[in-house]
């Protein structure tokens, strides 16, 4: 079962405006073949699948324990393109007949504003919606790990892609790239290092690939001076410590990155606060005159 903690895994900075451009490539990294929904739902689907958990507990914690984050990931990226899809600025008022998001019409993000109100959909870059056909579990062992290695890997080609097509200044989408991408150097080196254990093949040799440069990348700097690029999480569960046979055991950070040994950690990334989005009365969210129902929540909280 799961356990949800109402928390983000990073901070993320509010925009100083919105950006439904920014938005729709985020959304690459949301809803794309190797977007947060695939490693999600790969990692779950064959840690639900996984074939005799007892006598393989360290590759079942690792996949599983990942599982968890990878939620995580889903929420942050979320929450990124919440921040950006709103708008356009300026905001034109709430009467519904002077056209109030008539500029939406023409952003490439259109659907984040039609469907979802200038939120998040389950979709990649080009509003494809995300398939459960870019789920690969065979219950193969090998093959299931050497699949998540390629998937990590993919995950950052594109990672760093998005990043490079976001302006300078645009530091919400930027943080949520920052983050994933040291993230990801973490799952992509746990599955090289599962592949050694179970092959003897020296897959972490062949690290980092794509070889991304993330000391010269501003938004990692913080997440490798932490030792983030170190870290596996257990969320506070007593479970998946198993994970440590594999990411531990004396092993150490990839040459290139701050040193150090691996550590599975108890607990969970430092948390950063879920933002709070403010209703748009023009877009009907939560409602065009919201009074009532807020007055409707403050009554029910009084009475706890
Ligand atoms: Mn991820
Ligand atoms: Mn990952």
């Amino acid at each position: 079962m799961f356990m949800r903690v109402d928390q983000l895994q990073a901070n993320l900075p509010k925009p100083k405006k919105a950006d439904p451009n920014a938005a729709a490539a985020l959304q690459e990294l949301l809803g794309g073949k190797f977007g947060e929904m695939s490693t999600l739902n790969n990692y779950m689907f064959q840690s639900f699948n996984f074939r005799e958990k007892e006598k393989l507990r360290p590759f079942y914690s690792l996949v599983a324990g990942i599982t968890a984050e990878e939620l995580g990931h889903v929420e942050l990226v979320t929450n990124g393109v919440n921040l950006l899809a709103s708008g356009p600025d300026p905001d034109r008022g709430q009467d519904v007949t002077k056209g109030p998001y008539e500029d939406m019409s023409s952003m490439r993000s259109a659907a984040n504003f039609l469907h979802a109100g200038g939120a998040a959909m389950v979709a990649d870059s080009n509003f494809q919606p995300w398939n459960g056909s870019n789920v690969f579990s065979t219950g193969n062992l090998v093959l299931d790990t050497l699949h998540n290695f390629f998937l990590e890997c993919g995950a950052r080609m594109h990672k760093l892609r998005v990043y490079e097509t976001l302006a300078a200044d645009n530091a919400t989408g930027r943080e949520v790239c920052g983050y994933l991408l040291v993230r990801g150097a973490v799952h992509a080196h746990s599955y090289a290092l599962s592949l050694e254990k179970l092959t003897g093949v020296a897959m972490k040799n062949m690290l980092p690939v794509p070889n991304i440069p993330t000391d010269k990348i501003p938004e990692c700097q913080k997440y490798l001076d932490e030792g983030s690029h170190r870290r596996l999480y257990r969320f506070g569960s007593d479970d998946y410590a198993e994970m440590g046979a594999i990411w531990g055991n004396g092993e150490q950070a990839l040459p290139g990155d701050p040193p150090g040994e691996l550590e599975v950690i108890e607990g969970m990334p430092d948390p950063g606060k879920i933002p709070d989005l403010k209703g748009a009365a023009g877009a009907f969210t939560p409602e065009y005159e919201p009074e009532e129902i807020y007055e409707i929540a403050s009554m029910l909280t009084k009475k706890m």
